[in-house]
């Protein structure tokens, strides 16, 4: 569970500090629209501050993953630059770090045939997230990729041979059908050595962010401020945001989760603790709260904002990223691929 998860997180800090080269990060998202703080401060931070510490980054562009609950992946030229614009205003470094997009390595895809049939259907059945998943969804149908799609991540994950894996609670799940797999694989395959780590899950302070309406922020629910949105946008969504009507504010994500996500949010962007921001505000009552976020929140977006913007201008750029992660990915890919072939016995 969250728990077990973020004590092992802790252990892992530790560790990336002693040894960043023993790492390699695979993470990503889908391209359905800009990325919002609930990714920020559950994995882009980490992303980041992870590759400036001497971690490998694999940023995947999950764009088949587009598909689980959607009928058409919808402006996905746009969404993709989109995601890439987010990575680079983050402060991800093409340079060091290589961001790719799911379809263009046909190799990475190919791993999900020998992986299906290491996981049982029931096993896919109990997945909880992609339980909540079918319940937002706007499809009436469940497709096959949806019900799926966790074995598609372990590919994702695995492809490059990734150890470690930043990212939100809803993905806790996911990470264990990884391990599975890689466990699984290695048993059958493996005579002896591990083809695949089994990765860890990375959990951020914010493993959880709320959206406006005091369920997880997503770009699906309308609830989310996005990394780009202006300053005036921020502000109108952050006072729209759901909160209780206690004037006294205090820190009790457990009691008084609406008011305690927007204390963290503050917190995370103050560089502080979430009581000691709530002590501030004191008894000032949820409109006090809402300014001192939304100030918070704006001042530590400016600059990841305006970095933002100039990248937009240049869109050849963008598109060179791209192009370069692709191959990157698909390299590395073959190499798995021919390997994974290799413990299969297919030597022809
Ligand atoms: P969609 O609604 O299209 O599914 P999403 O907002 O749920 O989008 P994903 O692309 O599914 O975002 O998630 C990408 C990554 O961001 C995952 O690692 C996920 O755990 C993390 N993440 C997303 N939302 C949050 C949140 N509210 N708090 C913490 N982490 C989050
Ligand atoms: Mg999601």
């Amino acid at each position: 569970g969250t728990s077990a998860a973020r004590t092992r997180s802790a252990v892992l800090e530790r560790q990336i500090l002693e040894d960043p080269g023993r790492f390699r990060i695979l993470t990503g998202d889908r391209p359905t629209g800009r990325l919002h703080l609930g990714h920020y401060f559950g994995t882009l931070h980490n992303r980041v501050r992870l590759q400036d510490l001497g971690v490998e980054l694999f940023v995947i562009v999950a764009d088949y993953q587009v598909l689980t609950d959607r009928d058409v992946a919808d402006r996905l030229t746009e969404h993709v630059e989109e995601l890439v614009l987010d990575h680079l205003a983050i402060g991800v470094d093409p340079e060091r770090s290589t961001v790719f997009t799911h379809s263009a390595v046909p190799a990475l895809n190919q791993l999900l045939l020998p992986f299906l049939s290491l996981v049982s259907v029931a096993e896919l059945n109990r997945n909880p997230t992609v339980k909540d998943e079918i319940a937002h969804s706007r499809q009436s149908a469940v497709s096959g990729l949806m019900f799926t799609y966790p074995v598609h991540q372990a590919a994702d994950i695995l492809f490059c041979k990734a150890n470690l894996v930043p990212v939100g609670q809803d993905q806790l799940p996911h990470l264990e059908v990884t391990r599975t797999v890689a466990r699984r694989f290695n048993d059958r395959y493996g005579s002896g050595t591990a083809v695949f780590p089994e990765p860890d899950a990375l959990l951020s302070e914010a493993p959880l962010l709320l959206g406006t309406d005091g369920t997880k922020m997503s770009k699906s629910r309308g609830n989310s401020i996005a990394l780009a949105a202006g300053a005036d946008e921020t502000a109108r969504l952050i006072k729209g945001a759901k909160t209780d009507s206690e004037r006294h504010i205090a820190y009790d994500p457990a009691g008084r989760p609406e008011v305690s996500s927007l204390l963290l949010l503050a917190a995370l962007c103050q560089g502080r603790t979430p009581e000691e921001v709530a002590d501030d505000i004191g008894s000032a009552g949820a409109a006090a709260l809402k300014r001192t976020v939304t100030e918070s929140v704006n001042e530590y977006l400016a600059p990841i904002r305006s970095r933002r913007a100039e990248y937009a201008r240049d869109r050849a750029y963008v598109l060179r990223i791209l192009r370069e992660g692709n191959e990157r990915a698909r390299a590395v890919a073959d190499a798995t691929l021919a390997e994974v072939r290799a413990a299969m016995n297919s030597r022809y």
